[in-house]
């Protein structure tokens, strides 16, 4: 369906010049050829401009009061690109004032059930936590990390990342990263692992896949809900061989049973070649089998990564601006390959699609050409999630895609 995004009209490849020959570039192809240094000052001005303009539009218009908490389309995204923002720049400034709205979100999430990093209290204790390590508050440091253990399973909750187990472990990565190994001890990692491998293959029921998972009836693939989240939160855990064989079995089938195109089904048994998003296609699989490449050094999910990249080359540039299901989201899938290889052509199109979204995003929003995101600021929907991805363009080989890349 070719109304979903923008065929992709840019040179495979531009050799950027040494010297800028043009005072102020004014096309996308210039852009794309500019001397990196100055392109990624372009990015990282941009992104400090729309910073700002986050900010304002999601705390400061709003009074500081936090309807959404999370850190998916609320306020805790906003938390987020700030403490990006203060890692890629310094300015305390933002760390501050993360810690603030992180401290909103805690009253604005406390007794809900929900259980993850990107759309529960876990994501909000958690990165409590690591802005009060940075800010060197060792109280609120306890807070946080009290009340991350003080986090209880609900008895029903589904496997995947936005509101399940895998979601819930992610926070624990993310806190053992920062705050060092074993702040939240592997007992408890790994007990919540095994449910997850349990119930896969209980569902699986000893068919050709190994592992499936169910949310709200349906067996998703993706990166959101599905398969391809799962499998990339568990290849950050200890796992044993036999797990370690369900993860590999998973990918392989998956692989297997791609659409010719080589892009993914969003769920098992789709035939509808449709959706190429970070939550639900070739895009977020992608940052899996490279994850899977590194984690398992067998070629097969190397090869993979890259055809579903060319995948998200031609038909991922997508009508929408953020993390999800949006063009700066999809820029992830070269960013990750570009940090596994090195090669120059995943940061050209890293690039290009950012220098896409510099060049013309506003505009087509203002001409309804783009859609701006049903919560148009947010991290994963709106431009927050633009401004992440620029700040990340700074220093490609240490990109991350939020709250997802380690
Ligand atoms: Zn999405």
């Amino acid at each position: 369906m070719a109304d979903r995004f923008f065929p992709n009209e840019m040179p495979d490849f531009v050799e950027e010049e040494k010297e800028s020959s043009r005072a102020q570039p004014s096309t996308l192809l210039a852009l794309l050829s500019l001397p990196y240094p100055k392109l990624a000052d372009k990015l990282l001005k941009a992104a400090l401009d729309l910073k700002e303009q986050v900010v304002k539009e999601t705390w400061v218009k709003p009074r500081q009061r936090v309807n959404d908490y999370t850190l998916y389309t609320g306020a805790l995204g906003t938390a987020f690109l700030l403490f990006r923002s203060y890692q890629v720049t310094g300015v305390e400034t933002d760390l501050k004032l993360a810690g603030q709205i992180v401290k909103a979100c805690d009253a604005a999430s406390k007794g809900l059930p929900f259980v993850t990093f990107i759309c529960g209290r876990a994501g909000v204790c958690a990165l409590g936590a690591v802005v009060a390590r940075h800010l060197r508050d060792e109280a609120m440091l306890n807070h946080y990390l009290s009340s991350f253990n003080e986090i209880k399973m609900p008895d029903k909750v589904p496997n995947e990342l936005l509101y399940g187990r895998a979601g819930y472990l992610w926070a624990c990565s993310f806190i053992n990263k920062h705050l060092g190994k074993n702040t939240i001890s592997s007992t408890k990692t790994s007990a919540i692992v095994r449910e997850i491998i349990n119930e896969g293959k209980k569902l699986a029921n000893g068919g050709r896949c190994p592992l499936m998972y169910e949310w709200h009836g349906k067996k998703y693939w993706g990166a959101a809900h599905g398969l391809a989240g799962i499998m990339h939160v568990l290849m950050d855990m200890e796992l044993k061989p036999d797990d370690k064989e369900c993860v590999k079995g998973t990918l392989r089938y998956m692989i297997q049973n791609r659409f010719p195109s080589g892009n993914y089904p969003s769920s098992e048994g789709s035939k509808e070649d449709r959706l190429v998003h970070w939550c639900h296609g070739a895009p977020g699989v992608a940052l899996t089998l490279t994850k899977a490449f590194q984690v398992f050094e067998d070629e097969q999910f190397f090869r993979a990564a890259v055809e579903a990249a060319e995948v998200v080359w031609n038909r991922g540039l997508l009508k929408r601006v953020g993390i999800c299901h949006g063009i700066s989201g999809n820029s992830y899938a070269f960013l990750s390959l570009y940090k596994l290889t090195g090669n120059e052509e995943y940061k050209y199109r890293a690039k290009a699609f950012a220098s896409f979204l510099l060049d013309r995003a506003n505009q087509l929003i203002a001409e309804g050409a783009m859609h701006g995101g049903d919560r148009p600021f947010s991290l994963f929907e709106g431009k927050a999630g633009m401004a992440y991805l620029f700040l990340d363009m700074v220093k490609p080989s240490e990109s991350r895609f939020p709250a997802y890349e380690l």
